[in-house]
């Protein structure tokens, strides 16, 4: 069976390039786009690539004047996957609605990117034009040097990215070659960051790092207030600022969101994590009690993290939850009474602690389980604990034994009680 990996590369663009890019990157969705509203034109929504090709293809060159072909059939098959996506959400009886393509990338294959040692050669708006790539100046034990030019892997495509000031190439490798070197093998073990979302916390990390919902709780009760003052004049000013209401607060939580993805990708950095697990966000309202507003946050700072991870090798993956807030992350023993509000009181064992640190912790073991069953083919190693790890079966060792697969420490017991 294959392993995928895919290395973030950093480009060195001058300006001159970075406005070639960014005039590609807006018509590359601009076409992605205009497939997609094609798509949705009819009674069915279009999903055969065939089909919209044979639609749009001559449209989309001529509004474009000329885009490079290769670029223009990527667009159309990003809208054709993005539109089979929405399809299949509605046939599971799920919401979706058209695709809006805002996030700058564009999908480049061998025809249309040809990845050399140091540079690239992409094709843009106008012609092509070379990057140099900035590397490490690490040279071994880098996801550079490990995957991109391991003759075992094979490169199969790439993205290119904008994001934080950068232009970011994801390349996409891929081999069917079994791991033979222990270190090879290592690098398939996967120490998993857990991750609890909930309302009077926001996150909790299984490392023990706690994000309140202090201030997005305070910022939407305040909000909510606004909004219910201006509603009573129930004039047409009132009626717009409302909306006007509504765009600062997205963008005041936008904000806090990404701070929360940059610090839990940091915190799994910092921890030697490579996956980020979170809970199934379905039915969150139903478990936690949370709002529509926290939903809604929980979604974007799920994607935020995604996104943001990418960059470090890091994976994000969604568990079941079922039970994870009940279950004990020591003993394993299984009771809605274990838990009272924010306090964990294990009935069996005795364990104590936070209830939402025990659901992160049970979060990680989860992934851990589903993934040794042979989900992905890794082997994974353990979940991070603010010191060390705990392995699958739930079970502490000294870290000194268990060096060159896993530490574990003791963890500390950041609260004891309600
Ligand atoms: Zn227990």
């Amino acid at each position: 069976m294959g392993v995928r990996r895919t290395v973030p590369v950093k480009l060195d663009v001058d300006s001159d390039g970075a406005a070639l890019l960014e005039d590609t990157v807006d018509t590359f969705l601009w076409c992605a786009q205009y497939v997609t509203d094609h798509a949705f034109e009819g009674e069915y929504v279009t999903t055969s690539k065939t089909t919209l090709d044979d639609e749009t293809y001559d449209e989309v060159r001529e509004a474009t004047d000329g885009f490079n072909g290769g670029l223009v059939q990527a667009a159309r098959n990003k809208a054709a996957e993005a539109c089979k996506s929405v399809v299949a959400r509605w046939k599971n009886g799920k919401k979706a609605s058209k695709p809006h393509f805002t996030s700058p990338h564009v999908v480049y294959d061998h025809r249309t990117a040809t990845l050399h040692d140091d540079h690239v050669g992409l094709a843009t708006t106008d012609g092509r034009i070379e990057a140099d790539y900035v590397l490490p100046d690490k040279a071994s034990d880098t996801p550079h040097a490990d995957y991109l030019f391991s003759d075992e892997y094979e490169t199969t495509g790439s993205e290119l990215h904008y994001s934080n000031g950068n232009w970011m190439l994801h390349i996409h490798c891929k081999t069917d070659v079994e791991p033979d070197t222990s270190k090879q093998a290592t690098t398939e073990n996967r120490t998993v960051l857990g991750v609890d979302l909930g309302v009077n916390n926001l996150a909790v990390a299984s490392t023990g790092t706690f994000w309140t919902g202090n201030e997005f709780n305070h910022w939407r009760r305040e909000y909510e207030k606004r909004r219910g003052d201006l509603q009573e004049h129930g004039t047409r000013w009132a009626h717009e600022n409302i909306q006007s209401v509504g765009r600062k607060e997205e963008g005041r939580f936008t904000m806090t969101l990404h701070r929360i993805s940059n610090e839990l990708v940091a915190e799994a950095r910092d921890h030697g994590c490579s996956v980020i697990a979170f809970e199934e966000l379905t039915n969150i309202r139903d478990r936690t009690g949370a709002s529509w507003g926290h939903k809604w946050a929980f979604t974007r700072l799920y994607e935020y993290a995604e996104y943001k991870a990418v960059e470090y090798g890091i994976d994000v993956a969604q568990v079941d939850p079922e039970n994870t807030s009940r279950r004990c992350s020591h003993c394993g023993f299984t009771h809605p009474d274990n838990r009272e509000s924010e306090s964990f009181a294990c009935l069996k064992c005795g364990y104590l602690n936070h209830a939402d640190y025990d659901a992160a912790k049970n979060i990680g073991l989860r992934y851990l389980r589903r993934n040794q069953t042979g989900d992905d083919g890794g082997a994974p190693l353990g979940v991070r604990l603010n010191s060390g790890t705990l392995n699958v079966n739930g079970e502490y060792e000294s870290p000194a034994s268990t060096e060159a697969r896993t530490g574990v420490h003791a963890e500390s017991h950041l609260f004891t009680g309600g």
